[in-house]
């Protein structure tokens, strides 16, 4: 994987983030995966919303994962359209994340799409799109020489 090559125009990037998702996106500006878990019954979820999924509580926080997961299910866009002409085929996942007991992202692989596979162990890598705008992408995780938290580009 280059270091040098976005994985997604930075284009991309350019989107508002309101109060609910800020925490995510704050958290990703330092290099941490964090996710919302409801403080009155412990369920992770994700996206961020305004009141937990699952009791309905709004005594949300903000909680720091691993950063690795398993690859629940994925897709390979090969159309070429719009910003992302340039960029196909890129590799849609989503990632069962580690202990969350079942909370899943939507992200990208950055691996060859060829190497996809579900259930495969994945990591997060930072993809620094813009000075303002940090998103999580994932790599498939090398069993022998697990590390998180490096770097796209
Ligand atoms: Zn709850």
């Amino acid at each position: 994987m280059p270091d040098t090559t976005p994985y997604l125009p930075a284009a991309l990037a350019e989107f508002d983030v309101d109060e609910i998702d800020a925490g995510f996106f704050d958290a990703c500006l330092e290099h941490r995966l964090s996710i919302q878990r409801c403080q009155t019954c412990s369920t992770f979820q994700h996206p961020p919303r305004e009141a937990c999924s699952t009791c309905r509580s709004f005594d949300l926080a903000w909680q720091q994962i691993p950063g690795t997961g398993t690859i629940y299910t994925y897709t390979i866009a090969h159309h070429p359209i719009g910003p992302v002409r340039d960029y196909v085929p890129y590799t849609v996942i989503a990632v069962d994340l580690d202990g969350t007991g079942g909370a899943r992202l939507v992200s990208n692989l950055v691996d060859p799409p060829e190497a996809v596979q579900i259930g495969a162990a994945v990591e997060v890598v930072w993809d620094e799109m813009t000075s303002e705008r940090t998103l999580p992408r994932f790599r498939l995780r090398d069993e022998s020489s697990a590390s998180s938290g490096s770097h796209v580009r």
